[in-house]
């Protein structure tokens, strides 16, 4: 399947005469492979696709290593809503509840719930944000979150057909190049106002180079390269039998006398685990040490 110009990727730029800085991200196979893991309705598969551009959106705007993990928990037709971005532009996703349902917006399917953005800093370090969803968009929520947060102006603007998905993101930073209030508010209104032109159908098809340069060709923009981003599952075989370990050692003995094994399958990413019953009960039943 052909994808727009630039997909998967996303891009950094700073403003040349205002303390603003901004990222776009477009992504096509990427979100192609969270989508198509079960057999989700076409607007749960938008959801995915928006939360998606939204993770990287976050993950990129940080100076950091390790991974941001944006997740919704709802009450509606959808449970769980989850995307992790490493710092190195790996994504990978879920959508769990009723995954067939269909809803005229895709935020219906997670009316009333609470938006949680988590960042796991390699090493340990974790800070852990909680924004409510009611009556606004994903893109509202995160300018929400960020005024809260970061105490800077951020704008959020997020799109996706269902297929390809797209992002566009714009803060304000702190007095450095502008140094007058007035100027700077002045700046940061144009800017987000001509950003808010965009349409849904510009933002998920127009090369980034064409779009920034209709949008802000009057304000010295610097673009730096473009970051990829890829579908990466983090499980492992060693991980999935670690999480054997939560299970009762009676219900494991169950599962083999049946099957004769034990058999995981990752829900992002769908690699099949099998383990046999002497790995499996050998972790249930620790050996006794002397
Ligand atoms: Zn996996």
């Amino acid at each position: 399947m052909n994808f727009p110009e630039g997909a998967d990727s996303s891009i950094r730029f700073l403003f040349g005469d205002a303390d603003i800085r901004g990222e776009t991200v477009l992504l096509g196979s990427s979100i192609e492979r969270i989508a198509s893991a079960h057999p989700y309705s076409p607007r749960v598969q938008q959801l995915l696709g928006l939360f998606a551009a939204a993770a990287v959106l976050i993950s990129n705007n940080l100076k950091y290593s390790g991974k941001i993990v944006l997740q919704a928990r709802s009450q509606g037709p959808l449970s769980l809503v989850m995307i992790e971005c490493t710092s190195t532009g790996e994504i990978r996703g879920i959508a769990r509840g009723n995954i067939d349902a269909d809803t005229p917006t895709p935020m219906e399917l997670i009316a009333g719930g609470q938006l949680v953005i988590t960042i796991e800093r390699d090493g340990g370090q974790r800070y852990q944000g909680i924004v409510p969803l009611d009556g606004t968009t994903l893109g509202g929520a995160l300018d929400n979150y960020f005024e809260q947060s970061e105490q800077l102006q951020t704008r959020f603007w997020l799109a996706c057909d269902g297929r390809v998905a797209a992002g566009f993101m714009l803060q304000q930073l702190p007095a450095q190049r502008q140094q007058n209030a007035e100027t700077r508010t002045e700046q940061w209104q144009n800017a987000t106002v001509l950003a808010a032109t965009l349409a849904d159908d510009e933002l998920l098809s127009v090369p980034r180079a064409t779009l920034l340069h209709r949008l802000f060709h009057e304000s010295a923009l610097r673009v730096f390269d473009p970051q990829p981003v890829i579908f990466n599952c983090s499980c492992s075989r060693e991980r999935s039998l670690n999480a054997l370990r939560c299970l009762e050692t009676q219900e494991l003995k169950e599962i083999i006398a049946e099957e004769g094994h034990i058999s995981m399958t990752c829900d992002m990413c769908n690699t099949p685990y099998q383990f046999n019953p002497e790995e499996v009960l050998g972790l249930a039943e620790p050996p006794v040490l002397h």
